[in-house]
């Protein structure tokens, strides 16, 4: 069986260091402050997974779970003209057909869902199954984020780690089962160790991070977002810097 390729996120730098881009098969998790840009990379990656297979994409489709309400379609728009324009500049190189991709085609291949509190947002995880053998092009599901409802609503930690427990198992069988990609977004939290400096790291505690197979941390240095492998099974801890613009994610 050939492997299919990995998501592009359009910033090289950081598709090298993720191996090639966001993988099939796995959970991937994006943390980061405020304002960092992991929306941003949620938006660009559910337009990239339609990148045409004649241009090296997977042709396929998204699953868009917005538990914040800050998916913005003007947004995706952007992001999406912009690869709709570099799939047809490559489509005038190489000789093929232009306009395989178009904003319309990429608006259409977001399935977007938003969930107001933890209750829609488990409900929505378990209807996926049959909602993804419904349509078999979908490649990724986007949960932008994981993190919120579960920090704003809970006063029983065990209550939550349980569920948090259950949705990690749901997110590791879809990966599996389906061939696709987990995207997921956690926000930052302050950890106070005694005889230690409080540090930030990734929100829901200890045991949501096994979660993940790979997580990548966006932070500022000065003007600058650097993204920082900081978790992987196959790839040493690295870091780039990588831009939000108009078009979306870039060196
Ligand atoms: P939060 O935790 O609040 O959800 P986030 O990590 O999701 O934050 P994003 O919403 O992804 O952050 O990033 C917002 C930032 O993206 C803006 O502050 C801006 O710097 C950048 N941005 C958004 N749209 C554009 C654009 N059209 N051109 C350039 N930069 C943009
Ligand atoms: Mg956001």
């Amino acid at each position: 069986e050939q492997s299919l390729p990995p998501i592009i996120t359009f910033s090289e730098g950081l598709d090298n260091m993720l191996g090639g881009g966001v993988p099939l098969c796995k959970i991937t998790e994006f943390c980061g402050a405020p304002g960092v840009g992991k929306t941003q990379m949620c938006m660009q990656i559910a337009v990239d997974v339609q990148i045409p297979s004649q241009f090296g994409g997977l042709q396929g489709e998204a699953v868009y779970i917005d538990t914040e309400g800050s998916f913005i379609v003007e947004r995706l728009v952007d992001i999406a003209k912009a690869t709709v324009d570099h799939c047809n500049e490559m489509a005038r190189l190489e000789g093929f057909k232009e306009g395989e991709i178009t904003v319309e085609s990429v608006l259409s291949g977001v399935h977007f869902y938003r969930c107001h509190d933890y209750v829609e947002l488990l409900a929505t995880v378990h209807l996926l199954p049959e909602f993804i053998k419904k349509h078999p092009k979908i490649k990724v599901v986007l949960v932008d984020s994981v993190a919120f409802h579960f920090r704003h609503d809970f006063d029983d930690l065990s209550l939550r780690t349980r569920l948090l427990t259950t949705m990690a198992q749901s997110f590791i069988k879809l990966a599996t089962e389906f061939k696709i990609a987990i995207v997921l977004t956690n926000q930052m939290t302050t950890k106070f160790s005694p005889g230690e400096d409080s540090r930030l790291v990734p929100a829901l505690g200890e045991s949501w991070g096994h979660a993940s197979t790979i997580r990548v941390i966006l932070y500022w240095e000065g003007q600058k977002r650097w993204a920082w492998l900081y978790k992987s099974p196959s790839k040493k801890e690295s870091r780039v810097p990588y831009q939000i613009t108009m078009g979306g994610v870039r060196d």
